[in-house]
């Protein structure tokens, strides 16, 4: 079976700015694909590519067998898209906005597809008898999601769909993504918050700077192997107990120090959490946080080896290599 999606050596300038170098991309049918990367990494470039709002410099893309520059009106039925910048200011209502959508999306009957609206509504909770441009950056978020999954698309193309959006209404939203890959679906979202990636996708790749600097299915990265982690420690002999911290396992940038009796200690962990956690066992622990660094900090430690400005002389990573090689490979 042909992939969902085919990215091949995807290249765009915008001037003599490079955006994405040689980019290949491929996502497998009825999976989940996560687009993650800092700001500027080429996410929002990629994904407008496949919906033929920006058209390449170079390189090639499919997406369901079709070309999207050809594939017209009939091509882009058979998709659900959430842009990066959504604006939502008609005067009509959500409902009056999504009946018009089920209309022109055609396929399924629109009837159905109003249903599944009003049921995405009553999930996401949001109000479809207001006027879009009344309603807050959240709830017009949310109409936008809906206009995107109504009609059940084959391929769902989401550009940071959860931003604006509060951590209950994420979680229903990762549910619906999850629902729609058992439904068969195809979803490609992009983001910059590893941990929705990580509880959705199947295969990710991490942009940087218009590369892939890593990809694969997601256990397989380490990403998520680093952690922030704060703790406030209380003491009676700071001097005395400073020591064993600069013993916790696998703890780097340990910063500490020490305010009425309270040691404030943070740092970073690369690796298992458990060993930093049983080390502090014997203090007293006011206070622990452990969190994702930002995936910026995150790619910097792990990738840091990707060229930090994209150049035509740039030579690949490892990353681009590797799919590059098993490109010369399959011809
Ligand atoms: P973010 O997470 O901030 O949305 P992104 O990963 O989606 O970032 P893109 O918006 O695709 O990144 O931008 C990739 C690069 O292309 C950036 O360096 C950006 O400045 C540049 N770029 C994007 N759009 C344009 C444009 N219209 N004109 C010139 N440069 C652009």
């Amino acid at each position: 079976m042909t992939d969902t999606i085919e990215i091949d050596r995807l290249h765009k300038l915008y001037g003599n700015r490079i955006a994405l170098h040689e980019l290949d991309l491929h996502v497998r049918t009825g999976t989940v694909f996560g687009l993650i990367g800092p700001n500027g990494a080429g996410k929002t470039t990629t994904l407008r590519t496949l919906v033929d709002i920006i058209r390449p410099s170079s390189g090639t893309v499919r997406i369901l067998g079709g070309d999207p520059r050809h594939g017209g009106a009939t091509l882009r039925r058979r998709i659900g898209y959430v842009p990066g910048e959504l604006h939502l200011e008609g005067r009509a209502s959500g409902h009056r906005m999504l009946s018009f959508y089920a209309q022109v999306s055609g396929g399924r009957d629109s009837d159905v597809t109003l249903r599944t609206a009003r049921d995405l509504a009553d999930r996401l909770g949001v109000d479809l008898t207001r006027p879009v441009r009344t309603l807050s950056k959240g709830n017009k978020q949310k109409v936008g999601l809906i206009q995107a999954f109504m009609h059940r698309p084959e391929l769902l193309i989401l550009d940071e769909p959860t931003s604006g959006l509060d951590p209950l209404v994420q979680r229903e939203f990762l549910q619906m993504v999850r629902e729609a890959r058992d439904a068969g679906q195809t979803v490609l979202l992009s983001s910059h918050v590893l941990s929705e990636i990580q509880q959705t996708a199947d295969e990710v790749a991490v942009l940087a700077n218009g590369r892939v600097v890593a990809d694969g299915d997601v256990a397989s990265l380490r990403l998520g192997s680093i952690r922030r982690v704060r703790a406030e420690i209380a003491t009676t002999d700071a001097a005395a107990a400073r020591p064993e911290f600069d013993r916790l396992p696998g703890l780097t940038g340990l910063d500490v120090h020490d305010a009425d009796g309270i040691l404030h200690l943070s740092g970073t962990i690369d690796g298992a959490i458990d060993p930093f956690i049983k080390a502090l066992a014997p203090f007293e622990v006011r206070d622990l946080t452990v969190e994702e660094p930002d995936l910026e900090e995150s790619v910097l430690r792990l990738y840091g080896d990707a060229p930090a400005s994209a150049s035509p002389s740039a030579s690949p990573t490892p990353a681009t290599r590797r799919t590059r090689r098993a490109r010369m490979e399959q011809r």
